[in-house]
């Protein structure tokens, strides 16, 4: 007995220790050519890219295909995010995610619809007993769409590791990308003479001259105390144009490794630190992603193959950094920065302009809680990951928390007194680009908003008067429709949003999606339509600050 409990647990060790990333388990998640529009660890809005974005020729509809056999562990259905998605657990420990899908297999499909009428809604998050629906390799079990927060249609497709829900590069399990071609380069900055706390980082351009298709090299450049560099690069694939993200990085200080970057794997609870990947600042200001090749404070990225942090201080002779970029199919380019020490000179960055003269130092190691005119601020410890300058201030109507370069890593809580009580009140944001958005809130006992947010900005109250607006697309009042199949609502509030809806037919809920993307909610005529000749619809939508629209029509139909 004792023996064989001994083999069960040392198995999946030495299968781990062995294989990191099994090759050829898991085929292709759909019958095309593989074409990106996104890689794995792309570095995206607040987030790294968890998955790959296959491309389906601009069409819904391909079968997607169980990657090996397993079970589904989990559908998640949501307006936005992944919209439609599966993840099927496999018997290897790891798990694979088929994402913005437009609907299911039938068997799934039945099983969803199911739980979607007993639940009366849409939206879903289902965690599945092992075994209750199993799929093998190969087995039809979605077709792609475009659903929930996807830009065109496409499959999102992710290996994870099972046990901690890790996102791992699929194409490192040998799921094959023709790919011949070059990393490319678009810009290389020099970071001259930084400070301790690393407060003065301000990108200088260097001009880059092509040597030959593989390297690029700069002209002699001069530094001063701590230097570092940064660099904005993408790769693209041979079956499409697509810039996606690179594989690899490495950084050398005269043949010495003193950095590299290598998208194998992260967490999702440490994507929000790709703002410490990136020269934030800058990418606000000019909307361009510099990777730095060294790291700053708080950043505790699991991407990062060496010990070195990638700065050199004082730098003595004549010496050479080389960064070489690195797709994951090897394909590299080199760059070059030859370093004359002679020519060491005060630093030539330009200090940018602050518009703002800051009245509060936020200490990272202590946690405020801030009023202003009965408006309250907490900011928690390690928010911003190092100490910082904020303006804060209460202008007539608006609360100002500012310092626009600045990224937030943990939620900031505000209470914000609703001084006039109307009905439709709400909390907004406007960012530097001038956007207004709604901000989710609560009320407290003493009816203020209390919200909880990683925006920073301009703060004040918006009234919502105007209800949501119902457009029925299918049928005029009273029409026959015998002949549709399907029938189309819009559905729009133009203030603060839509919060909810729901549809009815004879008095019975029935399932209405909803593509926020076209404004559009629809019903599929199912087996849980009951059949008469005369319907009665109806549909309310009510938005984020309780105004409420209903819809009745009636239209008719053949049995
Ligand atoms: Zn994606």
């Amino acid at each position: 007995m004792r023996i064989s409990f001994i083999v069960i647990l040392i198995i999946p060790w030495i299968f781990y220790s062995q294989e990191k990333y099994p090759q050829n388990y898991f085929v292709k998640p759909i019958d095309i050519p593989i074409a990106l529009s996104g890689s794995f660890g792309e570095l995206r809005s607040n987030h790294f890219h968890s998955g790959i974005d296959i491309k389906t020729q601009f069409k819904e509809g391909f079968n997607i295909l169980s990657s090996a056999d397993g079970y589904i562990s989990r559908i998640k259905i949501a307006h936005g995010g992944f919209g439609k998605a599966i993840y099927v657990d496999h018997r290897n420990g790891f798990t694979t995610v088929y994402a913005h899908l437009k609907n299911f297999s039938e068997k799934i499909e039945k099983y969803v619809k199911e739980i979607q009428y007993k639940r009366q809604s849409f939206e879903l998050d289902l965690y599945l007993p092992k075994n209750k629906i199993l799929v093998s390799k190969n087995e039809i079990i979605a077709f792609s769409g475009n659903t929930g927060s996807s830009a065109g249609p496409h499959l999102h497709y992710e290996i994870r590791k099972t046990s901690n829900q890790k996102p791992l590069n699929p194409l490192l399990f040998g799921i094959d990308v023709n790919d011949s071609r070059r990393p490319e380069i678009r810009n290389l900055y020099h970071y001259n003479n930084i400070n301790s706390n690393f407060s003065n980082l301000n990108p200088l351009k260097l001009s880059l001259k092509k040597v030959n298709d593989s390297l690029f090299r700069t002209n002699e450049t001069s530094v001063n105390g701590f230097t570092g560099f940064g660099i904005s690069v993408f790769d693209r694939q041979d079956l499409a144009n697509n810039k996606n993200g690179v594989y690899k990085i490495s950084t050398y200080y005269n043949d010495e490794l003193i950095n590299s970057i290598n998208y194998d794997a992260f967490f999702f609870e440490e994507s929000i630190l790709i703002n410490t990947l990136i020269d934030y600042k800058y990418y606000i200001n000019n909307k361009e992603r510099i990777i730095k090749l060294f790291k700053t404070p708080g950043n505790t990225l699991n991407i990062y193959k060496n010990l070195n942090d990638g700065l050199i201080n004082e730098v003595k002779g004549n010496s050479t950094f080389k960064i070489i970029i690195s797709d994951i199919k090897n394909n590299k380019l080199y760059v070059e920065i030859p370093i004359d020490s002679k020519k060491n000179i005060k630093s030539e960055n330009k200090k940018l302009n602050t518009e703002f003269t800051f009245n509060r130092k936020i200490n990272n190691s202590l946690e405020y809680n801030l009023n202003i005119e009965n408006h309250k601020i907490n900011i928690s410890k390690n928010t911003f990951l190092k100490d910082v300058n904020l303006f804060l201030n209460k202008e007539s109507d608006s609360l100002k928390i500012l310092n626009p370069d600045l990224p937030v890593f943990k939620n900031i809580r505000i209470t914000f007194p609703n001084t006039n009580n109307l009905k439709g009140n709400y909390l907004v944001n406007i960012d530097q680009n001038k956007n207004e958005i709604f901000i989710s809130s609560n009320f407290d006992s003493k009816n203020n908003f209390v919200a909880k947010t990683k925006k920073l900005g301009t703060f004040f109250i918006k009234n919502d008067s105007i209800s949501p607006s119902i457009k029925s697309l299918s049928f005029k009042n009273n029409n026959w429709i015998s002949n549709k199949s399907i029938i189309k609502f819009n559905i729009q509030d133009k203030e603060s949003g839509i919060k909810k809806y729901r549809g009815t037919i004879n008095g019975k809920w029935v399932l209405f999606e909803y593509e926020y993307k076209s404004n559009q909610i629809h019903y599929q005529f199912d087996d849980f339509y009951i059949r008469s000749s005369k319907n009665d619809v109806e549909i309310i939508v009510e938005d984020m600050v309780g105004n409420i629209t209903k819809f009745n029509g009636t239209f008719f139909r053949k049995n």
